[in-house]
């Protein structure tokens, strides 16, 4: 399938999910998971309208943003060591992936400007998953306050590897209730109004549930490489 036609299909999706769920579909942002495929693919997507890209290797990140220059929005997804925080930091707008303290200190040092972060919350404890866990979580943006340029827009986590959308369900509604409790303690640096949450598998129920950027690869871009 192209890009527009995958597109169409996934903007009625959520628009039919934000309804069943009596929220305005404007709110959900589409992000094009590109890691899979290539630039030309990539470009399509551009051209089919989409205005935010995501991806889980800096290197991919850098050969995208050369192709496609920094008119869309660039989002970094994928788990970041601190040594790369400076190659990337000039091009991405949001960065889905703050787990740690050290990450943080490194945005700080190197950034240029405020960047829009997502802390990575492992809802689910699964081992494979990279994240804080939900206990964790407050008093780590807490401890933000020291780091001026970041800012925290919202929360971020992966649904668990399993057919039981019951289990799916539980792992996103436990981040928006985080995400709430977040919002209210209302600190500056962490208006957390955002939740990035589903994939291709499950982007019907996060937005049930919520969702306001949703990542989407394969379904959307494909997985060609
Ligand atoms: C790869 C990836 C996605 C997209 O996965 P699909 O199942 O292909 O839609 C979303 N989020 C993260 C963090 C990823 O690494």
């Amino acid at each position: 399938m192209d890009v527009k036609g995958n597109l169409a299909t996934i903007e009625a999706n959520i628009k039919a999910a934000a309804e069943r769920s009596n929220r305005d579909a404007h709110r959900v942002n589409v992000v094009a998971v590109t890691k899979y495929v290539s630039v030309y693919r990539t470009k399509e997507a551009l051209d089919a309208g989409i205005n935010h890209f995501g991806e889980s290797r800096v290197d991919g990140l850098l050969e995208k943003v050369e192709a496609l220059g920094s008119y869309p929005k660039w989002h970094f997804i994928g788990t970041l060591q601190s040594r790369k925080v400076k190659e990337v930091l000039p091009y991405v707008d949001y960065i889905h992936s703050l787990d740690r303290r050290s990450l943080a200190k490194e945005i700080q040092k190197r950034a240029k400007r405020e960047i829009k972060c997502f802390v990575q919350v492992n809802v689910s404890g699964e081992e494979s998953k990279h994240g804080l866990s939900p206990d964790e979580t407050i008093p780590f943006i807490q401890s933000l306050t020291d780091y001026p340029l970041i800012k925290v827009v919202g929360l971020m986590a992966m649904a668990p590897n399993t057919e039981d959308t019951n289990k799916i369900r539980s792992v996103f509604q436990r981040l928006r209730e985080l995400g709430d409790s977040v919002k209210k303690l209302s600190v500056e640096h962490a208006p957390c109004t955002e939740l990035s949450m589903g994939m291709s598998n499950d982007y019907e129920i996060a937005v049930e549930e919520g969702a306001t950027f949703v990542r989407i690869g394969s379904s959307l871009v494909g997985n060609e490489k």
